[in-house]
């Protein structure tokens, strides 16, 4: 399937992982914005995805108002998230060939440290402060 030659990130750049078998699949510097379409499914979508294939001709659906394919790891084959084939115009965020990924199938990996994937920046914002109470 596509898998005899696998992407590697540099290990001091901090990046996200398929979560399955520890594919590398995306930089966080390529993180672009937490998306959320109608149907209510949230993913973030990257300006660059490695290691991951889509099955266009078989896989084409419907997610909200637009098309998408399923994207699959190149190494376990695990469903990790969608590329949009056709995009609803009246949507102002997505466009053609965007790939979103599923962040509770990734992980962060960071030096030898490896933590569950949350979005950077987009959330931090309305992460609310936890207060001690004396
Ligand atoms: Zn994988």
């Amino acid at each position: 399937m596509g898998n005899s030659f696998l992407l590697e990130f540099n290990v001091s750049d901090r990046f996200y992982l398929c979560r399955y078998c520890q594919n590398h699949l995306a930089l966080c510097k390529d993180f672009s914005l937490n998306y959320s379409p109608a149907t209510g499914v949230t993913g973030g979508v990257f300006d660059e995805v490695v290691n991951v294939h889509v099955n266009e001709l078989e896989k084409l659906r419907q997610l909200g108002p637009h098309t998408v394919a399923d994207v699959y790891c190149n190494k376990c084959e695990n469903l990790l998230g969608w590329k949009f084939i056709e995009v609803y115009e009246e949507d102002p965020v997505a466009r053609k060939d965007m790939v979103m990924l599923q962040m509770g199938k990734l992980q962060e990996r960071y030096g030898n440290q490896i933590e569950e994937a949350v979005e950077p920046r987009a959330n931090a914002a309305t992460r609310v402060p936890i207060v001690k109470e004396i």
